[in-house]
């Protein structure tokens, strides 16, 4: 059965081109050596694919959720990491593309969409953890334009954006909410970065902490109105987020099963002289996994359709989307591994890789905890805060 809708097949011969030529050889040296992606952000600027989000009338592609689900799926498939920083660039696309000014369009956007601009979120902070949409970061008045003082945990991408979407406190609380959202460009005075984060997973993602020294921030740079930003967090954050993470895990799984059906296939027995494929539990196994993995991915692109379709009810699916393919990446990854036997525990073994990377799920926030709870309360008719 053909998940991928047809409208985003050839969309997707260009993001399989990409992971297969470019991210696919590079993904052992960026786990390893835990370093950016830069080659693969080069050939997605060089095939057209970074504006994803961007407006067609800013020389982007103007997609939705569907593509975005779709391209870091296919990504994933050949590095996790890659995906992982490109999807974050797309989220902080869709935020900046949420409220755009015409100025904004013009100095972020249209560069976006140019390959000449990246971008990435800095909401998390070490006093808030998971709760992303919370800061303590202050963003001050300072004459006409602003200077934002505070820091920020696991900010990927980081160092190597362009520009940065940063939560903060709002300078002015008023009835839309107590915070705001800014974009810091990357070369602002008083920005600098923590030590780069050793990940047991994900490890190319450069995601690390930032600190904001009196940063100046010009007024142009505020995103939507002040106090908004809980506004951004659920309408367009956490929405494209959650899409794009689930992508990463449902790709992780595909890999990790593919992996796991060559090795079942071509490993064969001397006492036997059949291959493992021929056993009747792993073809049960497979048969569990595959289901398992496909359940997800199906969840996932439901979700995004509904989402593209500005559905009522999308919101739940997004969410149960990305809990289910965090939890089945990691069962996926862990079950392929054990088909593929010692070799594939190996320290440099792509399953193992694999698996680590799968791990990052039930870490990175929003969890699954947080998710159900959600998805709970919107189920019951209750505030989600
Ligand atoms: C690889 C990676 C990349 C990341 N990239 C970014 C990024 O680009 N931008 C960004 O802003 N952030 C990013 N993050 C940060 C992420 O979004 C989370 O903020 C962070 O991982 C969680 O914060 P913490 O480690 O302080 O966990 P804590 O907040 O200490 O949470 C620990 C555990 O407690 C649970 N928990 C917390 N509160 C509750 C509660 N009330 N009820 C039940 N359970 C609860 C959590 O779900 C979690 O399981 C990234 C994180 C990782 C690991």
């Amino acid at each position: 059965m053909k998940v991928i809708p047809a409208r985003l097949r050839p969309l997707q011969a260009r993001f399989a081109a990409v992971a297969r030529e470019v991210l696919m050889p590079h993904a052992a040296t960026v786990d390893r050596e835990a370093r950016w992606p830069e080659a693969g952000f080069v050939a997605l600027a060089d095939a057209g694919l970074m504006g994803l989000h961007v407006p067609k009338r800013l020389g982007g592609l103007e997609e939705g959720f569907s593509a975005l689900v779709m391209a870091t799926e296919t990504l994933a498939q050949a590095c996790a990491s890659s995906a992982l920083c490109y999807g974050m660039h797309c989220v902080g696309s869709a935020v900046i593309a949420a409220k755009a000014t015409r100025d904004q369009e013009e100095r972020y956007l249209a560069l976006i969409a140019q390959g000449r601009h990246i971008t990435t979120l800095a909401l998390s902070e070490p006093g808030h953890g998971s709760h992303a949409y919370l800061a303590d970061t202050e963003l001050r008045q300072d004459g006409l334009d602003y200077r934002v003082c505070g820091i920020k945990q696991f900010v990927t991408n980081g160092s190597y954006a362009d520009s940065y979407v940063v939560s903060t406190k709002a300078s002015e609380p008023n009835e839309q909410g107590e915070f705001s959202c800014v974009l810091v460009d990357g070369s602002a005075a008083g920005l600098s970065w923590l030590a780069p984060w050793e990940g047991m997973g994900l490890r190319g993602n450069s995601s690390r902490g930032m600190r904001l020294d009196n940063v100046p921030v010009p007024r142009a740079n505020r995103l939507g109105d002040e106090g908004d930003e809980v506004w951004y967090f659920f309408q367009i954050i956490a929405p494209y987020f959650l899409i794009a993470m689930a992508g990463i895990y449902n790709g992780i799984a595909q890999a990790a099963l593919a992996n796991a059906l060559t090795h079942v296939r071509e490993r064969t027995f001397s006492h036997s002289g059949e291959s493992l494929a021929r056993a009747d539990m792993i073809q049960d196994k497979v048969g569990a996994l595959w289901r398992r993995a496909q359940q997800a991915r199906l969840l996932a692109y439901h979700a995004a359709e509904l989402a593209d379709a500005n559905d009522p009810d999308a919101l739940q699916e997004i969410l149960a989307s990305k809990v289910s393919a965090g939890e089945m990446a990691v069962e996926v990854a862990t079950e392929a591994m054990a088909l593929c036997g010692g070799t594939a525990y190996g320290e440099n073994a792509v399953q193992a890789r694999l698996l680590r990377d799968a791990h990052a799920a039930p870490v990175m926030s929003p969890t699954a905890a947080l998710l159900r709870l959600w998805a709970g309360r919107l189920l019951l008719g209750i505030p989600i805060l």
